[in-house]
């Protein structure tokens, strides 16, 4: 286990009211004593006790006052890292801050990498793989789904569970194994039946778990989106009008200026990832530009069409052209400029799905939100329909609700993958219970069920994996 003391700027690098410069490891309170002095100048930091915060001031080598500080001690095993941990409150400057760090690590401590400060509360056992993947969820929550249910998974709740699947498959192995080893002692009689009930129990449980994963991915990372087409019918205005909508809880996230080829739109519980901006916002028309195979394809990967029509002019054979590419797909129809004289209606586009789909599509099948495609009338320019729009989203996706509440909602595709895993582990016992196969059988599938589900709380992980994860991370977390 290293222990050398790390360091580094644990806020935004940009300026702004505080910032703080983390210190852990053994050697924290040395360092960072080398460099606080107190209101009398005195080198007083190994005194305090744990948990206090103090004033001071930093000073460099040669005695120059560098900042005023609030300096806080935080001794082992009571910290984030279970280390010594010092945390340095200074004035939150980008040369204040580099400076200060620059000075601790002057005085003995290393840069920390990205993520290494989490990365030691789970080496030190502090936290499970689960609960450090979401502290870094938490920061990165762009809606307020995401934000609930990564403080959940903070709290243990996806750790509680694996570790309960995990208690009782391990229960099962020793169980087998003992008796194996001990025929005379112990009896495997009527054993297979108490098996299958706890097969049967952990196969429900892994499915509701991975159930949740699609919707739980969606909420997190965004309903990816497509707005589709002909010119002029108001797809720009659409996508203003959402972007001006957006009532986002984190206003500066990478990657989601106005140019860029996709834009996250936070609507308050979801978001939007809407895929190929760059299309829509261009004069021209998406469709023809990009050419249908283009569209095509980006259509595919979408989990939401959105098809904006000019419901004051008549539609025409494009219309039909693009409602075969998107057929298939979870669409809504949007009849916008609902606000001029209506020539397109909902029979009309009844008619033109009838047409795209070659058999009668009743009016019925495009006005209920359990439907696959499905048409609200809107005006981007009035701002109107709106709401509409947003809770038919919600209705498509999450049937009316975005409440796990008591639900672990799994969101991480790692963790799907683990529990995939496990799952067909559990089938694997179960085929083995169907055709009687001898008891050894059985415990091979189970501990490997139990080495999978073991990954997602970073048991049986390998260092590779570990480092890849953590490198994800924020600087000084
Ligand atoms: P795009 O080519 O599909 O992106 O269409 P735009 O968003 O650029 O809109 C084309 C024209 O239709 C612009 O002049 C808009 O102001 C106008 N427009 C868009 N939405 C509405 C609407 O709901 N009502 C009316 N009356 N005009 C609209």
């Amino acid at each position: 286990m290293k222990t050398d003391t790390i360091a580094a700027i644990a806020t935004a690098l940009s300026d702004s009211g505080i910032g703080i410069i983390r210190v852990s490891g053994e050697e924290a309170i040395s360092i960072a004593g080398k460099i606080y002095r107190n209101k009398k100048n005195e080198d007083v930091l190994s005194t305090y006790q744990s948990h206090t915060i103090h004033y001071g001031f930093i000073v460099e080598k040669n005695g120059n006052l560098i900042d005023e500080v609030m300096i806080s001690v935080m001794k082992a095993p009571y910290s984030y890292t279970t280390e010594d941990t010092v945390e340095i409150n200074c004035h939150g400057g980008a040369l204040i801050m580099k400076k200060i760090l620059m000075t601790v690590i002057e005085a003995g401590a290393r840069l920390a990498e990205p993520g290494e400060f989490t990365k030691r509360a789970f080496l030190n056992g502090r936290i499970d793989l689960s609960r450090a993947e979401a502290v870094m969820d938490m920061i990165h929550a762009k809606n307020q789904f995401a934000l609930k249910s990564s403080l959940k998974q903070l709290r243990g709740s996806v750790f509680d569970k694996i570790k309960e699947f995990r208690e009782k498959i391990l229960y099962e192995i020793a169980f087998i194994e003992s008796a194996l080893d001990d025929p005379e002692h112990i009896s495997l009689d009527g054993y297979t039946e108490k098996l299958s009930d706890q097969v049967f129990y952990l196969r429900k449980e892994l499915e509701k778990l991975l159930n949740s994963a699609d919707d739980g991915k969606m909420l997190k990372e965004g309903i990816r989106t497509v707005i589709v087409g002909k010119p002029n019918v108001g797809k720009s205005s659409l996508l203003n009008l959402l972007v001006g909508q957006e009532r986002a809880i984190v206003t500066d996230i990478a990657g989601t200026t106005r140019d860029t080829l996709e834009e996250t739109i936070n609507l308050g519980e979801f978001t939007l990832h809407i895929i190929d901006t760059a299309g829509i916002r261009s004069t021209e028309d998406v469709v023809e530009k990009i050419g249908v195979e283009k569209a095509k394809t980006i259509s595919e990967d979408a989990d939401l069409i959105l098809y904006v029509m000019d419901s004051s002019i008549p539609l025409d054979e494009n219309d039909v052209d693009i409602m075969r590419m998107i057929k298939d797909k979870k669409t809504i129809i949007l009849l916008n400029k609902s606000d001029l004289h209506e020539v397109v209606d909902q029979a009309s586009v009844a008619v033109l799905l009838s047409d795209a789909c070659g058999k009668n599509v009743s009016l019925n099948e495009i006005s209920d939100a359990e439907q696959n495609i499905s048409l609200v009338k809107i005006s981007a320019k009035e701002n109107d329909g709106l709401d509409v729009l947003i809770d038919l989203i919600k209705k498509m996706f999450f049937h009316g609700q975005i409440s796990y509440d008591d639900e672990i909602c799994i969101t991480s595709s790692r963790h799907k993958e683990a529990l995939l895993e496990g799952l067909e582990s559990m089938n694997q016992v179960q085929v083995s219970l169907e055709n009687h196969m001898p008891e050894d059988f059985y415990s091979i599938d189970l501990m490997n069920a139990y080495a999978s589900l073991g990954r997602i709380i970073g048991e049986e992980v390998e260092d590779d994996l570990v480092n890849e994860i953590f490198s994800k991370f924020c600087m000084g977390k």
